[in-house]
Parts: C-alpha cells; structure tokens; sequence
C-alpha cells in the first residue's frame, strides 16, 4: 500500500536518508573520540503530507503498521516513537509542527547494526524540513535525530550514527570528531571497497554489555583524571589501571590512533591491517565479540581480495564489515566468505553489496 492508499491523497514531498556502517572507531564515539563510518547504498525513505484532522498519521510499509496520534494523550511505543521523537524535538527547537501524515519505506536492514534508526529519524527530519521550509542544516538535523533516540526512544547513543546518516555518501569515510564535531569526508582508500555481511546472531547481550562498557570507560577516565578517554593518546598511561579498566582503555585509546592514522593517508593494505588490529582489541581488549563474529572475521581476512575485517557497531552479535579490492573480485570475496561461514553452522546474510545477490 502507497501514501495515497493509507492515506488517501498524495504526498507534499519526501526525503530520504542512508544507513551506515562503521570502518573504524567503535566504542569510541561515548569516550569523545574518533569515528570513521560511511553510508551504505540502502536508505529510508519518508513520505509526508499536511493531515487535516488534528492528528499525527505515521505509516511503515516495512512493518505493514499504522499510528495515530493525538498528541495529548500519547506515549511513545515502538516504530512511532522516532518519529513522534522527531517531531517533539522540532517542537522544542520552537519550530511550529502542524499534524502530520508520514508514510516510511526503508531498505536499511532494521536491527543488523547498520542503523535503521537513524536512517528512520534522519529522513523524518529532513521530509519535515522540506514541508516546512525550515532552517535546520545538516548537523542540526544529526543532533536533532540524537535527542529523539535519547530522549524518545530511550537509547543512550553517541552522535555517530545520526552525523552518518546525514553528512557521509557511500563514496567517502566521514571522520568525525565526537567531541568537536569537526569532520571531513575522505575518500576511499585506493581501490578498496566495502561488503558488509550479516552474522546472523542477534545482539540480544547489546544493551547490558553497552551500558557497562561505558560505565568502565567512565570510571577509567575518572582514576585518570581526565574528562574522557579521548584525552588519553599515550597507551601507556593506560597501564596504571586495575583489570578490567586497563584493558578497556588501551582499546579505546588504541582505536583512536588508528582512526587519526587513517586521516594521514594510508594504503588499502595498511588501512585493512589496522581493522584487523580493531577487531583483534574489539575481541581481548574490549570484549564485546563472540564466536560467530571471530569465525566470520577469520574466514573474511583469509578470503581472496580482503585487505582486512572486524565486527562492526556494538557488537555481541550484528555484522562485520570488510575492506575487499574493488571489482569482481568484489562480489566473488563476498560469496566466498559466505559459503565457508554457512558451511561452519551459521545463517549469515549479505548486506552490501546489495543488487548483485538480490
Ligand atoms: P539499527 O539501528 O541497528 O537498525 P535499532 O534497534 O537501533 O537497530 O533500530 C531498529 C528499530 O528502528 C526497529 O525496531 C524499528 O522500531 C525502527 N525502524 C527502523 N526503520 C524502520 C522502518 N522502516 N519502519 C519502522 N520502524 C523502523
Ligand atoms: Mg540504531
């Protein structure tokens, strides 16, 4: 069913927005470091037009559910809390949000760690500034799209997701600042492209291990003495730290230098070592992988035409991103590395590349 099927006119406008996916930099956005995602080829995509009855209409053709909202007596639940989020937050930016009819339509593969959360809010904020003619740019609407999550949805996040949505492409890395927010798109390293497969492993342990990784950062960064563990670059000063503190510091302070390596320019070679040496700390230091990840890992980086590979976004499940020489060796890389990993147990799924296995 269309927009005009639910709601039974055309729509004003629409807009869309990517998921993303992390190369480099995790667990380091809440310790105000470094993060180097770039968008993926699938996006969401949010219709919108005026609703003439005083209610907020919201529709997902992905999950084939409507919403009606009559904002007095509204609490937030599931898909409708991002974007009854979204518009909240528009409202206290004091922009005037007359009711709405949305209708969403998404590619992003939803709960797989490419962010179908912020691809979802990120659209939203940008089909309603569109409508509206609003003056918001585009770290405006990020941050917007943060505080929904935060403050709607009630998922702690860091600003990662939202700045990737809305300012990387699928052609550069957006290296972001978490702290500052400065940022530069960069391109890809030479000849090197992105696949991205899906373990097949939920991330039921997401939540939990989240919450403590960043209460452990929290408390390292105190006996410290520094307002983050961005502030530490020296990984020696790591060392006077009580276990397991220590070692969650040395992977977010070693995680660090190897985004800013990235930003002096390496080659597809070294660039796919330095996501081999994230996921090796991802895996001892951090803590947040688990079998299948490693297996998927280890079968991708002794995979023809690989530079490198890691678990990718919280891990504890979700999916892990490769750097693979571009071409058709490209799509080979990719199928071969699913085989073997099918072939040892488990169910994984491609994600990107997309329409040459669809
Ligand atoms: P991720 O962002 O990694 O995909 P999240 O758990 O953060 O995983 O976000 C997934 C949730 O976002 C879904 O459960 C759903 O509530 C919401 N969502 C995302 N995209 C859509 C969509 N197209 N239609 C409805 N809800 C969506
Ligand atoms: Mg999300």
């Amino acid at each position: 069913m269309n927009f005009q099927q639910i709601f039974g006119k055309p729509p004003e406008t629409q807009a869309s927005a990517p998921g993303r996916v992390n190369l480099l930099g995790e667990h380091t956005d809440y310790n105000d470091g470094f993060v180097l995602p770039t968008a993926i080829p699938q996006s969401t995509t949010v219709q919108i037009g005026f609703s003439r009855d005083g209610q907020h209409h919201l529709y997902s053709d992905n999950l084939n559910e409507r919403v009606d909202i009559l904002e007095i007596n509204y609490t937030p639940s599931g898909f409708a809390s991002y974007i009854f989020g979204c518009i909240e937050v528009l409202k206290k930016a004091e922009y005037t949000i007359p009711p709405l009819s949305l209708y969403v339509n998404s590619l992003v593969p939803m709960g797989s760690g490419l962010s179908s959360s912020a691809a979802l809010e990120v659209a939203t904020i940008r089909a309603v500034r569109q409508l509206l003619d609003l003056p918001i740019d585009d770290v405006e609407v990020a941050q917007l799209a943060q505080q929904a999550e935060i403050h709607y949805v009630g998922v702690h996040c860091g600003i990662m997701d939202q700045m990737a949505s809305s300012l990387a492409d699928t052609e550069h890395l957006l290296f972001l600042d978490t702290r500052t927010l400065e940022r530069c798109l960069i391109p890809f390293p030479d000849k090197a492209e992105i696949v991205v497969i899906d373990s097949g492993v939920p991330r039921t342990l997401a939540t939990s291990g989240y919450n403590q990784r960043r209460a452990e950062c929290e408390e390292a960064a105190h006996l410290l003495g520094v307002a983050a563990l961005r502030d530490i670059t020296d990984v020696k000063a790591t060392e006077a730290l009580p276990e397991p503190l220590r070692r969650r510091a040395r992977h977010v302070v070693t995680e660090n230098n190897r985004v800013l390596e990235v930003l002096e320019g390496v080659s597809s070679q070294r660039f796919g070592e330095l996501m081999n040496a994230s996921h090796a700390s991802l895996r001892d230091d951090y803590e947040v992988s688990i079998p299948a990840l490693d297996t998927l890992v280890e079968i991708l980086q002794q995979t023809e035409g690989v530079f490198g590979a890691r678990l990718t976004g919280a891990g504890f499940g979700g999916a892990c991103v490769a750097l693979v020489a571009s071409g058709e060796t490209k799509a080979m890389s990719a199928t071969n590395a699913l085989k073997k990993y099918n072939q040892a147990g488990y169910q994984g799924r491609i994600l990107v590349p997309v329409a040459d296995f669809e």
